[in-house]
């Protein structure tokens, strides 16, 4: 076995909030991702015509940093993806870098051997904890049992991920099952109190002093009012990006974004460059964050 690259002082949280709407935040009560705004950037996020405004195209373009020519994700079951070549971050940092990576969340396809899937193949360390019914509800519980999960692993400098993805999936089936009414906007705030608890246990790590974090919190598309997604609308093809770390100056300049900027700024986080064989179709979020260039 190949020893696990040593740790430097980079670490990346991305937090992926399913189906949020870039429109309504303004109006919503969200400290914590205003905090990571206010230390780097929000900003919208256009789905490009060749995705569905669903969440598997999307997510695999977010964690993958290519679109869906090249991942083949091109709907909710996985079937027929090339994930192979163009792995998740979580999977080609741990296979190619050996760094200690982190999954966790609680929507099939993106964790387990089901529809097609796994989008995260090989972390380090994963945890899919199942809903227990598709219901707004159930899935409050589920994502509460993975925001606990992701507190012990992220709070705990024994296993130490460098690159962690947390996916949070309330909000979006509240949307399916309600609109975007009060009972979205509810939900909308309380992943936003679960980001901050995530970001209450990275600040209380025992090396916290010594790290240099990145947070990069995500959504994948927008909803209808009525809720529902996959159509070409403005509502549904907006989605955003909020980040804060080094190379991101608050209120600084910022590219601009694609969702395949996300895979290919965690690389930069980590002061990775990415081999050209990958062919990442995205690049960092900040001109200061850019690879220096091989010459
Ligand atoms: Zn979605």
């Amino acid at each position: 076995m190949s020893p696990t690259w040593p740790a430097g002082p980079r670490r990346v949280l991305v937090v992926g909030i399913d189906g949020v709407r870039f429109d309504l935040l303004p109006s919503l009560h969200t400290p914590h991702l205003d905090a990571v705004a206010g230390a780097g950037f929000l900003a919208a996020v256009q789905v490009d015509e060749a995705t569905p405004t669903m969440s598997g195209p999307c997510w695999a373009t977010v964690v993958t940093g290519v679109g869906v020519a090249k991942h083949g994700v091109f709907g909710n079951h996985f079937g027929g993806n090339r994930l192979d070549v163009f792995p998740d971050f979580t999977t080609r940092l741990a296979a190619v870098h050996r760094r200690r990576t982190f999954a966790a969340g609680g929507w099939e396809p993106l964790f387990l051997a089901r529809s097609g899937g796994p989008l995260f193949a090989a972390p380090g360390r994963l945890a899919y904890i199942a809903p227990l019914e598709d219901t707004p509800e159930a899935w409050e519980v589920c994502d509460e049992r993975v925001t606990a999960e992701a507190e012990y692993v992220l709070g705990r400098s024994d296993d130490d991920p460098q690159a962690s993805f947390v996916y949070l999936g309330a909000v979006d089936e509240t949307a399916h099952f309600l609109g975007c009414g009060e009972e979205y906007r509810r939900s909308v705030e309380t992943a936003d109190a679960r980001l901050g608890r995530l970001l209450a246990a990275v600040r209380g790590r025992a090396g916290y002093a010594e790290e240099e974090w990145t947070v990069i919190v995500v959504t994948d598309h927008g909803h209808l009012d009525g809720g529902g997604h996959g159509g070409r609308t403005d509502l549904e093809r907006t989605a955003w990006i909020a980040a804060c770390g080094p190379g991101i100056v608050p209120g600084g300049p910022v590219l601009p974004l694609h969702h395949t900027d996300v895979a290919a700024h965690v690389y930069a986080a980590l002061e990775i460059v990415p081999d050209p064989h990958w062919t990442l179709d995205g690049r960092p979020f900040t001109p200061a964050a850019l690879p220096v260039a091989v010459v």
